[in-house]
């Protein structure tokens, strides 16, 4: 049988990021200020970001540096493995060979650390102390809770109402690295205790979450961290695409579909973009399929146009394919993936024609989870899980020896409730168009 599992030395570790901007024919919408609708300047992004981020938001440098003590703490989980999905071709009878890169064996389980490392890194290098942010299923808050740990930070997390409820133990892992968790909606904010007044019962959202934690970022030494959306985050998941790239070519492969699931939009650009670039400058032509879940479809079913990051409109306007800022997806399982947005430069490169998008239900995510842990022997979380839906679909469809490329972005040992959920039958399959319908009514 041919090899399974493709290994990097630690030597060959990326030593810089793609920035897929500069390759773009043309650039992205610019944020815009609320108010003038004039573009956002660097500035703007002052009160919330150290300077060195703000650069790599803006940058139009086609490469950015790695720093020695970011590689250093990489290496702590990096290179990933790149593993070819035998026993999953097997079962599923298919001529398609299957690779997967898996993050999970990062120190929280996900890709997050890969762009919180640096966030940390460049916070503490530049003078600050406290950083605040959201997080939605509580991987995007254990991965900064641990990288601000590395480099002597404080950390506040506010977490989705829904995820504190289901999954305790994210909350825990938070705690264990340092960090200090609130359930959002929160009465520590104006925008939470707003909420609260509203509906007691409130199961939160990250567009509220983010509210809350930008709110929080006002004193001097605090600043706000996003895990996901922004140019910088998707930057620094480039490694995920660049080791790839190198996995697949020490075996003389080159994937002809690259599939991979959008929340805000990280993993899929971090996996996707070192391909793209090949796109861009004619070198290959894979195609690029993002998957999203249809309880929160914002690439299928979302308009593309400048909307606020977060529901109380203290972001600038970001022209993004969106749900509406007011929209609350159902608090379906797998909560790193309901976000009413989608990163601008994303949205961007879907307008441009350049990737693809299809949206799926829980119930064929789930199965497909369970098939893929059946085979493979790891669980996925389920957001990856949407992605391996699209994997097993094209697999099956497939007639010839195409080669499939996915990111099992994160295991999903912590979300055996919801798997449980899905064994005895329980999960429900919410339809969202009414609500989407009302918040795209109130776009600003
Ligand atoms: C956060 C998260 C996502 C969704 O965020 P993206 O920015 O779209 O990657 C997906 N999968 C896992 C495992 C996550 O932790």
């Amino acid at each position: 049988m041919p090899q399974t599992r493709i290994n990097l030395d630690e030597s060959d570790l990326p030593r810089r990021w793609y920035n897929v901007v500069p390759d773009l024919p043309e650039p992205p919408p610019p944020p815009l200020r609320p108010g003038t609708r004039e573009p956002v300047g660097p500035d703007d992004l002052t009160p919330l970001f150290p300077p060195d981020l703000i650069a790599q938001e803006v940058s139009s440098e086609r490469y950015v540096d790695i720093p020695e003590a970011v590689q250093d703490a990489y290496r702590l989980w990096r290179p990933t493995p790149l593993v070819r999905a035998h026993r999953l071709e097997k079962a599923l009878g298919t001529p398609a060979r299957i690779y997967f890169k898996y993050e999970g064996v990062s120190p929280v389980g996900s890709h997050k650390p890969n762009t919180a490392v640096p966030q940390a890194y460049y916070n503490a290098t530049q003078g600050v102390r406290r950083l605040t942010t959201e997080t939605g299923a509580g991987q995007w808050g254990s991965a900064l809770a641990f990288a601000c740990a590395q480099f002597d930070l404080e950390c506040e997390v506010w977490m989705v109402r829904a995820s504190y409820d289901q999954k305790p133990y994210r909350r825990t892992m938070m705690e264990l690295f340092g960090a200090k968790v609130h359930a959002s909606p929160s009465p520590e904010t104006s925008t939470g205790a707003k909420a609260l007044a509203d509906d007691p019962s409130h199961p939160g959202s990250l567009g509220l979450a983010i509210s809350e934690a930008v709110e929080s970022a006002a004193p001097s030494d605090t600043r706000y961290a996003l895990g996901s959306v922004l140019n910088h985050v998707l930057l620094h998941q480039t490694v995920i695409g660049e080791e790839a790239q190198a996995q697949l070519a020490s075996l003389g492969e080159y994937p002809d579909l690259i599939i991979a699931c959008t929340g805000g939009g990280s993993n899929f650009a971090g996996l996707t973009f070192p391909f793209l670039r090949d796109k861009l400058t004619t070198r290959a032509n894979p195609r690029l399929l993002a998957v999203e879940p249809a309880a929160c479809p914002s690439l299928t079913q979302g308009r593309y146009a400048y909307d606020f990051g977060d529901t109380a409109g203290f972001t600038p306007l970001l022209k993004m394919h969106t749900l509406g800022h007011e929209f609350i997806p159902d608090p379906i399982h797998a909560g790193g993936l309901r976000y009413h947005g989608m990163s601008p430069l994303l949205s961007h490169i879907h307008d441009l024609g350049l990737i693809e998008a299809a949206a799926k239900p829980q119930s064929e995510t789930f199965e497909a989870g369970l098939l893929f842990a059946r085979t493979e022997g790891i669980v996925p979380a389920p957001e990856p899980a949407h992605a391996l839906a699209a994997v097993i679909a094209e697999a099956r469809a497939a007639t010839g020896p195409v080669v499939i490329l996915t990111s099992v972005c994160g295991h999903g040992l912590l979300d055996l409730a919801a798997y449980g959920a899905h064994l005895t039958g329980s999960l429900t399959e919410p339809d969202p168009a009414p609500r989407i319908a009302a918040a795209l009514s109130r776009l600003p």
